[in-house]
């Protein structure tokens, strides 16, 4: 059986259990309890800080785990990356003080950052040929400038908001992360086909994101000039209706495009048009 590490709560906890629960795996969570069984698919899960997650999955203690890249990016251990998951969307920045007036990197030379990721900024600097101080502190890194303890700080950013508020400014984004899957390197055999149904589920949940599926009546005449506007569909579903020169079409839209297709489906004929959301497409 499959044991999973996720975030026990935090920024990766809701939508982690969400994900989870779309896949058909029901946790209750037992809020005090390190460890629960799912339901639904043979899983336990195992709730952790999300500093520890690489560790645990390294280690074995969890055969996989949903954490952030960062996490796994500064604890350099080798887990095998199975799969982006497309949320916990942030960036890990540079950003000093606002009055400075900032020439790139090497303005970092022989200053101090705090930050509580020093390996991937280790990395950043060397890569950059810069020699920099670093200090790592766990928490509450954009303090350090106001109070004296560092020149600059290193650390996550999604809006910049708290950057502002403290009077920082934003001048180098290194690192881009989001919730990632991990594994344990060389699985056997029987967990790794597990993992592959669980890999599956998640595909088909990512893949579904933002997809509408569409239902619209259409005189008969025009459904060729309809299926030209939707490219990709192998097949576009078409039902009889009724009045005989009119048939049903139903095809899935994604989102981003829904309005212009619309717009243009209308100018061909088409009426009645029905916007469902579409909750899973298996492919
Ligand atoms: P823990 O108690 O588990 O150690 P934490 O306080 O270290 O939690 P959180 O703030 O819950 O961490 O963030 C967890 C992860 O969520 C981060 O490592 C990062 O991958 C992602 N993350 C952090 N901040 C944001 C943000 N503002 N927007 C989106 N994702 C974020
Ligand atoms: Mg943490």
């Amino acid at each position: 059986m499959l044991r999973i590490a996720i975030q026990a709560k935090g920024r990766l906890n809701e939508e982690t259990m969400a994900l989870l629960t779309d896949a058909g795996i029901r946790v209750v969570a037992g809020k005090r309890k390190l460890m629960t069984q799912a339901i639904g698919f043979p899983m336990e899960v195992l709730y952790l800080r999300d500093d520890d997650i690489p560790q645990a999955v390294y280690m074995g203690v969890a055969d996989v785990g949903i954490v952030g890249l960062n996490e796994v990016a500064e604890k350099e251990l080798p887990v095998v990356e199975e799969m982006r998951l497309g949320f916990g969307i942030c960036r890990i920045s540079l950003a000093v003080p606002r009055e400075v007036d900032y020439s790139g990197a090497v303005w970092f030379e022989g200053r101090r950052v705090a930050t509580s990721y020093p390996h991937i900024l280790q990395n950043f600097f060397k890569a950059n040929g810069v020699n920099a101080e670093i200090h790592e502190i766990a928490g509450s890194v954009e303090i350090a400038p106001l109070v004296g303890m560092a020149d600059g700080i290193f650390d996550i950013v999604s809006s910049g908001g708290t950057l502002v508020q403290n009077g920082l400014r934003e001048v180098e984004q290194v690192f881009r992360s989001e919730a990632v899957l991990i594994a344990t390197a060389g699985l056997d055999d029987d967990k790794r086909r597990e993992l592959e149904k669980l890999k599956f589920r998640f595909r088909s949940i990512i893949d579904s994101k933002g997809l509408k599926y569409v239902l619209m009546n259409l005189p008969k005449n025009r459904l060729d000039e309809a299926i030209a506007l939707l490219p990709g569909m192998r097949s576009p579903t078409i039902l009889p209706l009724a009045e005989e020169d009119w048939c049903s079409l139903h095809v899935v839209i994604n989102e981003h495009e829904l309005w212009e297709k619309i717009e243009r489906l209308k100018v061909v004929g088409a009426e009645g048009i029905l916007v469902l959301p579409l909750e899973n497409m298996i492919r």
